[in-house]
């Protein structure tokens, strides 16, 4: 968080629930948003748009203001890149058939996790299972239950261990490129956010080119402010920002409760050098 500025967020862009791989449903998310004091919410799970017809009726009843969303996973000179679609379409064919993919695409390495993890003596295909049940199957599903089984003290052991890339329970996964997936989010009509710009390991000359890709393809803005974000990682990623002339966007990329990183709705406040990606949202007459 960004020291002294750090206070309650009152908008919230990069949330999760269960409908990928947080916990709570959309509704309970969206209790505890306005719980919290969060004036718009956006919902960005991934690679899925199911949560969002609830999450925007449970909004609508809290007085909350929803902005519909999707965090994407894909692919940038063999690295993994998230990229946040805001005001994204839910019910876009374009969009419905590019996370259909992904769920299959999902499903499949889930499988292959769970020979990995059997391969090193662990019984792969119980762990897997909770993962199967759910359309959208992700590796934290996957460290719950390694926790659960009491072969990783927390979900950070688990990563650690065995599904970090690298590790023996992990299984790559043949993401659509960048371009494809920013073609998605246009094609509903989103604004295009790249996600968490400093959780890629990148360094400057290469995030650098990252993000002259993405705002070539139409992206809008980069998060500067998230939960648990170091002021220098903010810095860094602000002066990008304003170097592409993107937006800034803001959020806690929240899962679950009781992890004390993370926390929906507690992170730094936009920095006023930066403009909000809320312009681009019809947001402004909130205020926000
Ligand atoms: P996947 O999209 O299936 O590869 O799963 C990635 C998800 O795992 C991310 O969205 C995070 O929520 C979670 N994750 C990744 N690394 C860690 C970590 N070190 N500790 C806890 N959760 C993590
Ligand atoms: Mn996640
Ligand atoms: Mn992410
Ligand atoms: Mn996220």
């Amino acid at each position: 968080m960004n020291g002294a500025d750090a206070t309650e967020g009152l908008i919230d862009l990069h949330t999760h629930s269960s409908c990928s791989d947080g916990t709570l449903d959309p509704a309970a998310l969206v209790q505890l948003a306005a719980e919290r004091g969060v004036r718009a919410l956006a919902l960005t799970d991934h690679d899925s748009v199911a949560g969002l017809p609830p999450a925007a009726a449970a909004c609508r009843a809290k007085d909350v203001c929803f902005v519909p969303g999707v965090e994407l996973s894909c692919e940038w000179r063999g690295q993994e890149i998230h990229i946040v679609g805001l005001n994204v379409d839910a019910a876009e064919a374009g969009l419905l058939e590019y996370c259909a993919q992904l769920g299959r695409l999902r499903r499949e390495r889930m499988q292959q996790m769970s020979e990995r993890l059997s391969a090193v003596g662990l019984p792969g295909a119980a762990l897997a299972a909770p993962a199967l049940r759910v359309p959208v199957a992700t590796r934290t599903h996957l460290a719950r239950s390694l926790v659960a089984g009491g072969f990783a003290r927390d979900l950070q052991e688990a990563f650690e261990r065995y599904l970090r890339r690298g590790r023996p329970g992990y299984a790559a996964i043949a993401w659509p490129a960048l371009g494809r997936t920013m073609e998605c989010i246009g094609g509903t009509g989103g604004v295009a956010v790249l996600a968490h710009p400093h959780r890629y390991g990148l360094s400057t000359s290469q995030l650098a080119a990252l993000v002259l890709e993405f705002k070539a393809l139409g992206g809008a803005g980069l998060e500067v402010s998230l939960a648990g974000m170091g002021r220098s990682d903010s810095d860094r990623v602000q002066t990008l920002a304003r170097r592409f002339g993107l937006a800034g966007s803001i959020g806690s990329d929240f899962h679950q409760p009781g992890l004390p990183w993370r926390p929906l709705g507690r992170f730094a406040k936009l920095p006023s050098a930066i403009s909000p990606i809320t312009t681009s949202l019809g947001l402004t007459s909130l205020g926000l």
